[in-house]
């Protein structure tokens, strides 16, 4: 928990968010400013800055990232017309938020290469 730290605070539930998914370990929400129809936000609730600092005893709590977003994609029947996973990492690629957040993206045809 990272006081400044606006994920860590959806976390703790002092701010609000509309929560698709939580266990002990991952919580997801809503995107304030969806992209597509379904656009969720994967946590892990350690705060960890960027992908970049992930360490090698972190790779079991990536992967429960990766199952929650599965599992969102499922709930939210874009399994099989297809998503997006994203996770922005510093300036280049956009990264507004400094707590490791997977963007769950689909409902739409989307481009490549992205933007
Ligand atoms: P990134 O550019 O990868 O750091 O993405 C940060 C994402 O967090 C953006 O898509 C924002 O719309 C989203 N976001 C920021 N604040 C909130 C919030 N309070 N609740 C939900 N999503 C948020
Ligand atoms: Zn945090």
């Amino acid at each position: 928990m990272k006081e400044d730290c606006i994920f860590c605070k959806i976390i703790s539930k002092s701010i609000p968010s509309t929560i698709v998914y939580e266990d002990d370990a991952v919580m997801a929400f809503n995107d304030i400013n969806p992209q597509a129809p379904i656009h969720a936000i994967v946590i892990p609730k350690k705060h960890i800055e960027r992908i970049s600092d992930l360490r090698p005893e972190d790779s079991k709590l990536i992967s429960k990232v990766i199952s929650a977003g599965n599992k969102i994609a499922k709930e939210k029947k874009i399994a099989d017309s297809g998503y997006r996973f994203i996770i922005n990492c510093n300036k280049d690629a956009g990264q507004a938020v400094f707590h490791i957040h997977m963007h769950v993206i689909g409902g739409r045809q989307m481009g490549w290469p992205p933007g």
